[in-house]
């Protein structure tokens, strides 16, 4: 990702996107930008490179609200995006939830969490592996009268198969059958395929109609 000087930017007309991730900030700003007209959206990650921050809330929408209030205290910034997201499943009480990106021990370790997925499964059958991807996404607003937070939910429906199948996306998307798309996993579907049905997306477009 191309380097940005904060110094250059117009902390009026910039979003500072809390993500490494560069198909994210294409995804939100596709969506975000013809509501916020004249604005610019930056990747956190082409501002310099800051620690992490602890995500210890209890829900999606904490989560994103720490994100995007540590990237402002990191930029100086004003106006910050974020969104926190995991898979749900009903027959283990919502888990991995809010631990999705950690549930078998080491952060980001998809093989493992897939794994566990199966494993804490094992012996459901199909019509008890009702399971949804949730994301909330936050635009997190400081003025000097103090702090705006406007936040968006969305869901995908679907259910855990039996195997893994597909090579694209991330996460849990092998294991992941969208109701929205029969016959496939969500690593089956190409990226625009994916991006159509997203919770991320569903997500964004209930942030972008309260802006
Ligand atoms: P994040 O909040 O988007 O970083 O997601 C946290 C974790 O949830 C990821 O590490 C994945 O395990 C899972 N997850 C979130 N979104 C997706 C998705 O679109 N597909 C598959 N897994 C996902």
């Amino acid at each position: 990702m191309e380097h940005v000087d904060i110094s250059e930017l117009d902390p009026a007309s910039t979003v500072v996107v809390a993500t490494g991730n560069a198909h994210k900030v294409t995804e939100i700003e596709a969506i975000l930008s013809p509501v916020m007209e004249g604005v610019r959206f930056v990747a956190l990650g082409q501002l310099g490179s800051f620690p992490d921050p602890v995500e210890d809330g209890q829900t999606f929408h904490d989560n994103a609200v720490i994100k995007a209030r540590a990237a402002l205290d990191e930029t100086g910034l004003c106006m910050a995006v974020a969104d926190d997201s995991g898979l749900c499943v009903d027959a283990l009480d919502g888990a991995p939830g809010i631990f999705s990106a950690r549930y078998a021990g080491e952060h980001g370790n998809d093989a493992a969490n897939n794994e566990k997925l199966l494993r804490e499964l094992e012996g459901v059958p199909a019509e008890r592996r009702r399971a949804r991807f949730h994301s909330s996404v936050v635009l997190v607003q400081r003025d000097e009268d103090g702090e705006e937070v406007i936040s968006g939910e969305g869901d995908c429906e679907g259910v855990v198969g039996l195997s893994p199948r597909g090579q694209n996306g991330f996460g849990y998307d092998p294991l992941f059958h969208p109701d929205d798309t029969p016959g496939k996993t969500m690593a089956e579907l190409s990226p625009e395929e994916k991006n159509a049905i997203s919770h991320r997306f569903h997500a964004l477009q209930d942030l972008a109609a309260k802006l």
